[in-house]
C-alpha cells in the first residue's frame, strides 16, 4: 500500500531519536508510574490547555468515566440521570456514560459539522438531565453560545470527549476564559492513544478541568480509589499512566502545534484539489476550529469508493461504520431511529491524515480520488 490510511511509524519518526533518549533516562530513574515524568506533563497540559487541574489516567476512556464518576461521586449525578451525547460518536464516548449506569440520551449531529447540532439540545433536555457531552469528533471544535446559554438556563454541566481535538480552539470562550478544548467546559477526558494527535506509543489519557473536587476524586478514583495510602474512601480502580508514556508525550507536546498546522494545510490541500462530485467535502470552520483528527469526506457509494482507493494503493477506514445505538451491546437502544448518524455511518470514509504527507502525497491522493466514476 503505498499510501496507508496511517503509519504510526512513519508519524513517529522525526521524534525516534529524542524518545530512546527518554526512555533511557524513565529506565534509569527508577520510578515507572505516576512519577516526575506524570507531574511535569500534567502540568505542561495544565499551561497548554489553559486549566487548573489535569489528572493523567490509563487511557481516554478511563478519563471519561472517572470524569463523570467523580460527579456521581461528589452527589452532582446520581445512576438513572440523563446525559446527553451526540448520537454520531464513536462508542467509547457513550461507554463512559452507561459504565456509571447514567442514561444516554442521544441528540443528532449538524449536517455541516458532523458535530452535536447545538440547537436541538433543549428539545431533549427533561428533569433527569444533569449534562451534556460534547464530542470535538475528528478534531473539530463543538462549541458555542447556544450550548453556553442552554446548560446555564437548564443548570447542566458541559462535559468534552476531547480524544479527537486536543491542539484545537474555538473562537466563543469557553466557561472559565480559555478558548482550548479539553478546557471549555466543566470537565473534559483527553486521549493520548497512538494514533491521535497527541499520541503516546501506549495507552494514555487524562482529565483536564478547572474543578479541585473533580480532580481530586479522579485522582483517587484511578488509584483504587484512595489518596492516602491505604485509606480508602472510595472503591476505585486502578488507571494510572506510566513515566515512559509520559516522557514520550512531553517530547511531543512541543511539536503538536507545528504539527496541527500542517494537518490543517493537507485538508486545505485536499479540498482544493479533489473534484468529484460524487463525494461532499468536510468544512473548516473558523481559523484552528479543525485540527483535522480525521479527514471525513461522504460518498453514497462508499465502500465502492474505498475498494477503489484501496486498488490504487490509497489506504481509508471509516469512523464509524455502526452508530453507538446500532451496536449490539446497546440493544436497548437499537429502536431508536436516529436518521442522520446512520445516513453518516453509511457514507463516511476517512483519507490519509497524518503531517508526514507531502503536497505531491496529496495532489496523488486527490487525482486518484478524482478519476474515481
Ligand atoms: C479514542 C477515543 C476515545 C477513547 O480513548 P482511548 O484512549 O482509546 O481509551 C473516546 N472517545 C473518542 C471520540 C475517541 O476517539
Amino acid at each position: 500500500m503505498k499510501y496507508p490510511h496511517l503509519s504510526l511509524k512513519r508519524a513517529n519518526e522525526p521524534y525516534m531519536a529524542e524518545m530512546k533518549a527518554v526512555a533511557a533516562e524513565v529506565i534509569e530513574g527508577g520510578w515507572y508510574i505516576r512519577g516526575k515524568y506524570v507531574s511535569q506533563l500534567e502540568e505542561l497540559l495544565c499551561q497548554y490547555l489553559g486549566c487548573r487541574y489535569a489528572v493523567a489516567t490509563g487511557n481516554g476512556l478511563d478519563a471519561l468515566r472517572l470524569m463523570l464518576r467523580a460527579y456521581i461521586e461528589r452527589g452532582v449525578m446520581q445512576p438513572g440521570d440523563e446525559v446527553i451525547v451526540p448520537s454520531n460518536t464513536y462508542v467509547a464516548s457513550v461507554l463512559a456514560i452507561t459504565d456509571n449506569r447514567l442514561v444516554p440520551v442521544f441528540v443528532e449531529p449538524s449536517v455541516d459539522t458532523y458535530n452535536l447540532d447545538t440547537s436541538l439540545i433543549e428539545q431533549a433536555i427533561t428533569p433527569r438531565t444533569r449534562a451534556i457531552m460534547v464530542v470535538h469528533l475528528y478534531g473539530r471544535a463543538c462549541w458555542d453560545e447556544t450550548l453556553k446559554s442552554v446548560a446555564a438556563r437548564h443548570g447542566l454541566k458541559i462535559v468534552e470527549d476531547n480524544a479527537q481535538a486536543f491542539g484545537a480552539v474555538s473562537s466563543v470562550a469557553g466557561l472559565q476564559g480559555s478558548h482550548h478544548t479539553g478546557a471549555l467546559g466543566d470537565a473534559a477526558g483527553e486521549s493520548f492513544y497512538p494514533t491521535k494527535n497527541l499520541g503516546a506509543l501506549g495507552d494514555a489519557g487524562a482529565v483536564t478541568t478547572d474543578d479541585r473536587e473533580v480532580a481530586d476524586v479522579v485522582r483517587a478514583l484511578g488509584n483504587y480509589g484512595s489518596a492516602v495510602r491505604y485509606v480508602n474512601e472510595y472503591k476505585g480502580v486502578n488507571s494510572r499512566m506510566d513515566d515512559l508514556q509520559a516522557a514520550f508525550l512531553l517530547v511531543k507536546l512541543k511539536h503538536l502545534d507545528e504539527e496541527n498546522r500542517r494537518r490543517v494545510e493537507i485538508a486545505r490541500l485536499y479540498t482544493e484539489s479533489i473534484d468529484n462530485e460524487r463525494l461532499i467535502l468536510p468544512q473548516a470552520g473558523e481559523p484552528g476550529e479543525h485540527i483535522w483528527h480525521q479527514y471525513v469526506v461522504r460518498c453514497t457509494e462508499r465502500d465502492r469508493l474505498m475498494r477503489y482507493l484501496e486498488s490504487q494503493g490509497v489506504g481509508s477506514l471509516i469512523h464509524y461504520p455502526i452508530p453507538p445505538h446500532k451496536q449490539q451491546c446497546y440493544r436497548e437502544y437499537n429502536h431508536l431511529h436516529l436518521p442522520l448518524a446512520e445516513t453518516l455511518a453509511h457514507e463516511v470514509l476517512s483519507l490519509p491524515m497524518s503531517s508526514y504527507l507531502t503536497d505531491d502525497d496529496v495532489h496523488e491522493i486527490a487525482s486518484i480520488i478524482n478519476r474515481f466514476a
